[in-house]
């Protein structure tokens, strides 16, 4: 998302967008994009700067860290980013500072839910469905 600052007007400025999530490069070995990322932003110009309250959603896909399988995770998060103003500036891209935020939220070990069992050690039954008949309690 570019902001071209001579088009913010005074009263502000609503801008809603949506990027492929592998322009953003967000993918990891865990976690997995399968929605486009949607952005919607207040822009508000302050003299010399630039105020844009963003809201981001998408559709992820996370490989639980405990009994592997693979659990969807709506993503929604809410943030606030300000920019100072150059007067050579002619378009701010918010793309750096979204990318950020969205990794800063990426859970170390994802979890289909907290009270996730896990796989057996012994068989490697995944416990969320049921017990097994390795023995194993
Ligand atoms: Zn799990
Ligand atoms: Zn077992």
């Amino acid at each position: 998302m570019k902001i071209i600052i001579n088009q913010v007007p005074a009263e502000g400025l609503y801008l809603e967008e949506e990027i492929e999530s592998a322009q953003l490069d967000l993918d990891t070995a865990l976690i997995k994009f399968r929605s486009p990322l949607k952005l919607a932003a207040r822009i508000t110009r302050i003299t010399n700067a630039l105020m844009v309250d963003l809201n981001m959603k998408a559709v992820i896909f996370a490989d639980c860290s405990r009994c592997l399988s693979e659990f969807e995770w709506v993503f929604d998060k809410d943030i606030q980013l300000s920019y100072a103003l150059d007067s050579s500036d002619v378009f701010i891209d918010l793309k750096p500072n979204i990318r950020e935020e969205i990794i800063l939220d990426y859970p170390i070990k994802p979890l289909c839910s907290l009270s996730c069992k896990g796989l057996c050690v012994k068989c490697g039954k995944n416990k969320n469905e049921g017990g097994c008949n390795c023995g194993s309690t």
